[in-house]
């Protein structure tokens, strides 16, 4: 992942920071374990059951231990595999990750990969300096003066690329 955003990614990460921010200042007791997930539901782990399709495996610090996931309150009967259709009596948090119920993830980073704007950048750059070459050629520019213009380019190309390469 790149070091800065684009715009759009940033206000998409930002919104929801925001999103996350609130809703942690409104369920302060939340599992930061599982971020109140309730378990991990990836479906490359091994020791894990069947719920709903999707395989899942709980967290020892709020469902092992009858804790409801959001509120951290008592829900009687939460470890329990067979009861998975519970609903936790304080706050309503249920089980299947759904939306408000969970912590808000951070979404997926949408900035292009800075490996092909560099490539890209180089491109033009090699195109441009090539015009630079023909035209000097074409003015018969003495050799010395065609030398420190090349200097002068080089300087203005590395501090351009240098700017944008610490825009990624
Ligand atoms: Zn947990
Ligand atoms: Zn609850
Ligand atoms: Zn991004």
């Amino acid at each position: 992942m790149p070091l800065h955003h684009i715009t759009e990614c940033i206000a998409r990460i930002s919104a929801v920071e925001r999103e996350k921010r609130t809703w942690i200042r409104t369920w302060p007791t939340y599992c930061t374990a599982c971020g109140a997930r309730g378990g991990d539901w990836s479906l490359d782990k091994e020791e894990v059951q069947e719920d709903e399709g999707r395989a899942f495996d709980p967290c020892g610090f709020c469902v092992g231990s009858n804790k409801c996931p959001r509120c951290s309150l008592f829900v009687e009967g939460l470890k329990e595999t067979e009861k998975r259709d519970i609903r936790c009596p304080h706050c309503h948090w249920r089980w299947g990750c759904n939306p408000g119920d969970v912590l808000p993830e951070l979404p997926v980073c949408i900035c292009p990969d800075p490996v092909e704007i560099a490539k890209r950048l180089l491109d033009e750059h090699l195109s441009l300096f090539q015009e630079v070459l023909v035209f000097v050629e074409q003015r018969a520019v003495p050799g010395d003066e065609l030398v420190n213009r090349m200097r002068k380019g080089r300087e203005v190309y590395q501090h351009a690329a240098d700017e944008r390469l610490s825009e990624l």
